[in-house]
């Protein structure tokens, strides 16, 4: 069998979900699109459904599928994307959010009891939600549904950078517009809830934070570890090419490893040195990556071995160090590894 994993560490995820829970009161929202980012498991589930009083995703298919393990409310993050969706909201007791004014369109139509609308205020971010004039009017037409409750919201574009100012000034917009209003308010994803804490507001979204994607430095704890066996190790002699267009050239007479992951199983492509770790060691990619392999000059070591593992991440590194030098961001690691790579749940 290809040895191909990732392994999540189920203990990880609870702590992460107990240090955002010690750094705020509000209640706490479960952000799972996209499959729990990429992690989905029955027991992921639990350990979430244990600790968050809601969920959010952002399809349909994700918020049915969620339905059928949990009763608490599961919010659609960009609403409805045609009129229908409302059937299937209505049917399945969501939350949605309005974002835009032809959302808002048949609205009356459907038996909404069950729903809370969360209505979108764009305090600077310009990319979901209506301007405060559009935001009052919504909300005017929504006042008079029969629905179960209403929650003013919106999203910070940059709450990883605690320094940048426009976080204070969305944070003041989104205040100065709602401040009126007794709905429940939300605003804070896991930047907003480590950096932010006036952006708490009743209700918190936490995301990359649970699956360890960032933020080691509030005591999150990375989640998971991608790792693949060596499948073959060739002996080159210094001036030798390996690799596909022969990109990378030994320096000296090496052993060099072939190890079974690739493209195809959601790494990033790259034709630059990684570093990767073997046996505890330092070792740096040569050339580059395949769509099934990857290549790793051993130089002269004559130990590692095959069978042995490669590790492309571990536990013990803040997973966005490691997105650094893919150069790409955590998020898109975790949502990136694809089916092929076989997921081992972990104490
Ligand atoms: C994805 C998302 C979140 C979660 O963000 P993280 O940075 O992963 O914590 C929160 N709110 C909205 C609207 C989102 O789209």
């Amino acid at each position: 069998m290809r040895r191909t994993e990732l392994q999540i560490s189920l203990s990880a995820l609870e702590n992460n979900l107990k240090v955002i829970k010690s750094f705020t009161n509000a209640s706490v929202q479960g952000v799972v699109k996209a499959n729990f980012y990429g992690l989905f498991d029955d027991r992921m589930h639990e350990i979430i459904e244990q600790n968050v009083e809601s969920y959010a995703v952002v399809t349909i298919d994700e918020a049915l599928s969620l339905r059928k393990l949990t009763s608490k409310p599961i919010l659609l993050f960009q609403g409805v994307h045609e009129q229908n969706d409302y059937k299937m909201i209505e049917e399945n007791n969501l939350d949605f959010t309005i974002h835009s004014s032809w959302q808002l369109k048949g609205l009356s139509d459907f038996n909404l009891e069950n729903s809370r609308i969360w209505l979108k205020l764009n305090t600077g971010m310009n990319r979901l939600g209506f301007n405060d004039k559009d935001f009052l009017i919504a909300l005017k037409e929504i006042e008079i549904l029969n629905i179960k409750d209403i929650v003013l919201m919106s999203h910070l574009a940059s709450s990883e950078t605690k320094s940048n100012p426009n976080n204070l000034k969305q944070i003041k917009k989104f205040i100065d517009v709602t401040k009126k209003f007794s709905y429940l308010k939300s605003m804070a994803n896991t930047g907003g809830i480590f950096n932010f804490k006036e952006a708490h507001f009743d209700i918190v979204r936490p995301g990359i934070g649970m699956y360890g994607g960032k933020y080691s430095e509030f005591g999150i704890k990375p989640v998971t570890k991608l790792r693949s066996k060596i499948i073959s190790i060739n002996k080159v002699r210094k001036g030798e090419s390996v690799g596909y267009d022969g990109m990378w050239t030994a320096q000296e007479s090496s052993r060099v490893a072939a190890v079974g992951i690739g493209y195809a199983d959601g790494l990033p492509f790259f034709s630059s040195e990684k570093t990767v770790i073997i046996n505890g060691e330092k070792f740096y990619t040569a050339g580059m990556l395949s769509m099934d392999l990857m290549l790793v000059n051993l130089g002269i070591n004559d130990k590692v071995k095959v069978g042995d593992w490669v590790d492309i991440w571990g536990f013990e590194n803040d997973l966005s160090n490691i997105a650094q030098q893919f150069e790409t961001i955590s998020y898109k690691l975790l949502t990136n590894i694809s089916s092929r790579v076989s997921k081992n749940y972990i104490e």
